[in-house]
């Protein structure tokens, strides 16, 4: 039994962790933020939330697909049946062909929150350096005066950007230069949500059975996607209504303006005035709005395979979206992958834990401990 140390309680990270944990390996996860889930985001709101990072969830991939069905057998996630609108270049809409997608009425988190259950994750630990010490294994550093800890093995479940700065400084120990330039050759793309709530009267019109749920813009300079969380969740609150919520996710050329902002605010306006042009005018004015940056949205150039591994200086992996495939399918195929290579080097017994039976295992566990 190896004890491992995870970095990154995003989807793939806690896909390795729960495989690695299932194969018996003390594991541990750390995660800068106050929860998990990573880009798999919600925020709450009085009475409802709204999905400002991934915007739905489709089957694909295998691992995807069942874990989707199992998750629909629980009730966590359900069809989102709502129509998806694409906006062309002179302001026309026409809907896209329905498909498969899947939204969580506690918002797309929930997911991760499923996933989450029985690790050992410790939040609000922000990984600022690794460091291989001999015949003691790996040494994590944390921010915020956490003491150091240890690991005889590590994996990288974060953005290859953000594990470039936990590689670089470990060439002269050791770390091969192949596995530093791999990492560094994936490129990620930013995009800023913003998530607006309207009053009931801005959105008395709304035909919540008939209009459009989501709008997919292709050729538009500034939005990339708009969508009308309040069709994924009538109400949280039972027999209250809740107002009509909006997010509204823009393209990474506008996104790369606000790199270096320390005040989103307007970048949010901006978002929000553009939808009035396109679609509402009383969208530009809103109830509340928020806004949050994601610095490391999409990855636009991957790595070709399901993670980087080497055993120099001492066993490390690198896993997530950016390897191999994309988005959430990507993110689980590639912690999945890791995870069995890591069993295959580290363990005694052979890896053959195939997900279905990890997402059984993780059923039996959900129905003893309730998150
Ligand atoms: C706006 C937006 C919309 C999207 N829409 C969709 C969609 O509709 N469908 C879809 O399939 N995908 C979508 N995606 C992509 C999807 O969110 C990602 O592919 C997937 O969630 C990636 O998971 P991950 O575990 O690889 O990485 P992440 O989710 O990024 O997880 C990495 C985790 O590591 C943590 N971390 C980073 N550095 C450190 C450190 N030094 N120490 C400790 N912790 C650290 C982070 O806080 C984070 O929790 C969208 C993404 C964005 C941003």
């Amino acid at each position: 039994m190896a004890t491992i140390g995870v970095v990154g309680a995003g989807i793939a990270g806690l896909v390795c962790a729960q495989v690695l944990q299932q194969y018996g390996h003390q594991v541990v996860v750390y995660e800068k933020s106050r929860g998990v889930g990573g880009r798999m985001a919600t925020r709450r709101l009085a009475g409802t939330c709204a999905d400002h990072g991934v915007r739905y969830l489709e089957p694909e991939g295998e691992a995807l697909r069942h874990l989707l069905g199992v998750l629909h057998d629980h009730h966590v996630v359900r069809a989102w049946r709502g129509a998806i609108a694409q906006m062309l270049s002179d302001g026309s809409c026409h809907f896209l062909t329905p498909s498969r997608r899947y939204i969580a009425r506690e918002g797309v988190n929930a997911v991760a929150k499923w996933l989450a259950v029985g690790l050992d994750i410790r939040r609000q630990h922000r990984v600022t350096a690794i460091a291989p010490v001999a015949k003691q294994g790996w040494q994590i550093t944390f921010a915020d005066e956490h003491p150091d800890t240890w690991a005889d093995a590590l994996v990288l479940a974060i953005p290859a950007p953000q594990a470039v700065d936990l590689l670089t400084p470990l060439t002269p120990l050791g770390l091969p230069l192949p596995v530093l330039d791999a990492v560094r050759a994936v490129e990620f793309s930013p995009c800023i949500s913003a998530i607006a709530t309207y009053s009931h009267e801005q959105g008395e019109f709304l035909d919540y059975s008939q209009a459009w749920h989501g709008i997919q813009f292709d050729t538009h300079p500034d939005l990339a996607w708009i969508s009308f969380e309040t069709s994924k969740r009538p109400s949280l609150i039972p027999d209250k209504a809740t107002p009509p919520v909006f997010v509204f996710q823009s393209t990474a050329a506008f996104a790369e303006q606000y790199q270096d902002a320390q005040d989103l605010q307007p970048a949010g306006i901006t978002l929000i005035q553009q939808a009035a042009q396109a679609l509402y005018d009383w969208l530009d004015k809103p109830v509340d709005l928020y806004v949050h940056r994601w610095r490391y949205a999409f990855a636009q150039c991957s790595y070709p395979g399901p993670y980087i591994a080497t055993q120099t200086p001492l066993p490390l992996l690198c896993c997530g979206d950016w390897c191999g495939g994309q988005q959430v399918g990507g993110a689980i195929a590639s912690g999945l992958q890791a995870a069995t290579y890591f069993q295959q080097k580290l363990g005694d017994t052979p890896a053959a834990l195939s997900f279905h039976e990890l997402v059984q295992a993780l059923c039996d566990r959900y129905s003893a401990e309730p998150a």
